[in-house]
Order: C-alpha cells, then sequence, then structure tokens
C-alpha cells in the first residue's frame, strides 16, 4: 500500500532494525520501545488490523504467531514476555498495517492502561 509505514519497511524503502525475516513476516525493533525489548512484527502483506483478518490468514497468522515464540526464545524472553495487537482507534492503534507488540525484559503490568 502506498502511504503505509510497514508496507515501506517491508520493502526496504524505509530501514528498520531487523530481528526476523521470511518470506511472508518481519520482525523488528520497534523506534520508541515500551520495554526493555520491544519487537514490531508485521506480514509482509498489507492487512489494515485484526479486523480485516478472513479465513485466507489462517495460515498466515499460524506461522507469525509459532515464528513469534522463536523469536522470543531468540531474543532469550524466558521469564516471560507479551504479545499485543492494538486495533482501532479505541485498541491504541496508530499504524494501520496489522501488527503484533512483542514485550519483554521488564515486569509488565495488568491491566495496561
Ligand atoms: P500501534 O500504536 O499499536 O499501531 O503500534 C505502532 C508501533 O509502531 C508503535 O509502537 C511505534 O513506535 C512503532 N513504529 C512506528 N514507526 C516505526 C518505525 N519506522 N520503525 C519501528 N517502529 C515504528
Ligand atoms: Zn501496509
Amino acid at each position: 500500500m502506498a502511504d503505509c509505514i510497514f508496507c515501506k519497511i517491508a520493502s526496504k524503502e524505509i530501514p528498520s532494525k531487523l530481528v526476523y525475516e521470511d518470506d511472508y513476516m518481519m520482525a523488528f525493533h520497534d523506534i520508541e520501545p515500551q520495554a526493555p525489548t520491544h519487537v514490531v512484527i508485521i506480514p509482509k502483506e498489507h492487512i489494515g488490523s485484526l479486523d480485516d483478518l478472513s479465513n485466507e490468514h489462517k495460515n498466515l497468522i499460524g506461522h507469525i504467531f509459532l515464528s513469534i515464540k522463536d523469536i522470543a526464545k531468540a531474543l532469550d524472553l524466558r521469564e516471560g514476555y507479551r504479545v499485543v495487537s492494538n486495533c482501532g482507534e479505541l485498541g491504541g492503534q496508530t499504524v494501520g498495517h496489522i501488527h503484533f507488540h512483542l514485550l519483554g525484559g521488564r515486569q509488565l503490568q495488568w491491566p495496561p492502561g
């Protein structure tokens, strides 16, 4: 998508601090980290948000979640971590390309603000 910052990261038009990449997804360090480890995980395909998922995305989302587990292990988050996807305005979504935050390295509070 032309004006999508995460599509531009996926195409390498905008550089990122890459953690993991394959044909379907990318993981990179968040530019404004909210925890000692804060990685953003995106599909390379443009999908707006969780609300835009359909049956055709089942394999993709399954692949992303299994990869997140491996990324957490590679980043040594053995004491625990959180995976979050903000959806829509009240959910706090600011980038309109579905993504998953992987947060760890400190005690995370619940409920979030
Ligand atoms: P959200 O607010 O849930 O939509 O998450 C968007 C996240 O993307 C925020 O945590 C931003 O800090 C992060 N972000 C925005 N632009 C970039 C970028 N160029 N590189 C890395 N992270 C970014
Ligand atoms: Zn996009």
